[in-house]
């Protein structure tokens, strides 16, 4: 199985439009805090799934030269998380798309335009995609009623993508999370505050040390860390077109 974080950064992207902070800078300049909105890929021999449409995925698409997907796991209803599903709009027709009820209720709203393939997904009951099991777990991300976390594991590796959620999720997701190959976590900004609907770098950590995560990368992450390279002597950020293999 082979993951690929096609977005890490937040809701805005880096750089922020109208901003020049140190980090939006070197994003203007080509450097790797340059982040589009979330979007995971993850292939197996079977074929390839994303979790997430950024609304930044025809780019994303183009630079993976991928024409077709398998299908779409969304995690919740926020913009920056399923925008861009639009872009298979004449490129690829009856896309699967998986979710919670609500959250594809909303959604397939938005894009009642599109005719994507629904199919409703429960917390905690595992279904089959592309030979690998998946399974939504409960996460916080107020004032959301339902957001999603993701695990997925080919029957040797686990990988666990929290999705935007607080620290503070459920005891049972945090049970099922425990010692993941690699957690993909959300960290919105570095440890100088909270907010009540992510985590920040700090509490990423925590949680990646609490369920024994033999790796961990940050992502969807803002403009309000300094330049990547900086960044990451402190903590393990992710950047756009990052690979793992399992
Ligand atoms: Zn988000
Ligand atoms: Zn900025
Ligand atoms: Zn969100």
């Amino acid at each position: 199985m082979k993951i690929t974080l096609l977005g890490t950064g937040d809701a805005v992207g880096t750089p922020k439009i109208g901003c020049s902070c140190p980090a939006c800078l070197d994003a203007l300049e080509g450097g790797k805090s340059r982040r589009l909105r979330f979007s995971v890929l993850v292939e197996s021999e079977a074929g390839r799934v994303l979790v997430d449409t950024s609304p930044d995925l025809r780019w994303q698409l183009l630079k993976k030269k991928i024409s077709h997907i398998d299908g779409v796991i969304w995690t919740h209803s926020h913009y920056d998380h399923y925008a861009g599903f639009g872009d298979f709009h004449r490129i690829q027709n009856g896309v699967k798309v998986y979710g919670l009820k609500n959250t594809l209720d909303y959604i397939l709203n938005y894009l009642s335009f599109m005719k994507p393939v629904r199919h409703d997904v429960r917390f905690y009951e595992p279904f089959e995609l592309i030979g690998l099991e998946i399974m939504l777990i409960e996460v916080t991300h107020p004032p959301l009623e339902e957001s999603a976390g993701v695990l997925i594991t080919d029957g040797r590796s686990k990988i666990v993508i929290t999705g935007d959620t607080s620290r503070d999720i459920p005891e049972k997701s945090l049970s099922l999370m425990f010692e993941p190959d690699l957690l993909i976590a959300d960290a919105i900004i570095p440890p100088r505050g909270t907010i009540p609907k992510h985590m920040n770098s700090k509490e990423a950590m925590e949680l990646a040390l609490e369920l024994k995560a033999k790796n961990v990368v940050l992502t969807h992450l803002s403009h309000m860390f300094p330049p990547h390279e900086e960044s990451v002597k402190k903590w393990p950020l992710g950047y756009d077109g990052m690979e793992f293999e399992f």
